[in-house]
């Protein structure tokens, strides 16, 4: 990689927040809750994420490593499990942060969900370690209970660096998670970021999940952030503006030019 890219490494980022949220094979996590995605989601909210994006939602569980408590894979999934429970749910997933990191304490976290047989986790991940590291994608593909929903976070390299400060070519490890779920054969989609960059761009970066997951683009999510205050805050900090946004009471707007 080179090193005089501008941006930090999200891998290096990582180990660095690795160290503060990972304690054996347990995961910090800030909170349990029933969430209305997927038509009932429980939900997981973990500490701790190697990317930095503008547009983030999520403020306490990714800015502050210290929040919450540890949880074993065996906590964890007593918790999930009794809020699917009550609720009726389906599926479960991890969010607030990335559940990729401290992969041990996922992979257990999946061996009991698959042992229970009742439920299908939705690994909601950025897919900057599943594209760094193919053995972690090797191993998501002994589960029959998980499906992974990839989120790329821009159109392009440049664009990728603008909205979430990593180096440019960190951004390939996103195109690369999805070469290794199609190669290993994981239920997955790609969701897509939209807002930033205009429409070559994003015709360019379908071009580019063909080349390396075909059917992929069929399934192709699209993912319209949230003007929630604090992102709003954000964004104009950063002098980034998205071309199309949802207001958080769901109104799809043409947000206008920061300013
Ligand atoms: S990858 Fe997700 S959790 Fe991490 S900074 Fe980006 S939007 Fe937030």
């Amino acid at each position: 990689m080179n090193t005089r890219e501008p941006g930090y490494d999200p891998i290096e980022l990582t180990y660095k927040i690795e160290k503060e949220v990972v304690l054996g094979n347990a995961r910090r996590y800030y909170r349990f809750r029933p969430a209305r995605f997927y038509g009932g989601i429980a939900t997981g909210d973990v500490v701790g994420c190697n990317l930095r994006c503008v547009f983030c939602w999520t403020r306490i569980p990714r800015d502050n490593l210290r929040v919450g408590s540890f949880y074993t894979p065996q906590e964890a999934w007593n918790r999930l499990r009794s809020i699917a429970e009550q609720h009726g749910y389906r599926f479960l997933r991890l969010s607030g942060g990335e559940p990729t990191i401290g992969f041990q304490h996922l992979v257990e976290l999946l061996e009991l969900v698959e042992a229970d047989g009742r439920y299908t986790f939705i690994l909601e991940t950025n897919g900057i370690l599943l594209g760094a590291h193919p053995e972690y994608v090797r191993k998501l593909a002994q589960f029959t209970c998980v499906h992974v929903r990839v989120s790329i976070k821009a159109c392009s390299e440049e664009m990728f660096h603008k909205v979430t400060g990593a180096k440019p070519s960190s951004f390939q490890y996103q195109l690369l998670a999805l070469k290794h779920l199609a190669d290993y054969g994981v239920s997955h989609h790609p969701a897509i970021v939209l807002g930033f960059g205009d429409e070559n761009c994003y015709k360019t970066l379908v071009e580019r999940i063909k080349e390396v997951d075909p059917d992929a683009v069929e399934h192709l999510e699209p993912e319209v952030i949230v003007l929630y205050p604090h992102v709003e805050k954000r964004l104009k900090a950063a002098g980034i503006w998205p071309r199309l946004a949802y207001t958080p009471s769901g109104k799809l707007v043409k947000a206008k030019e920061k300013g």
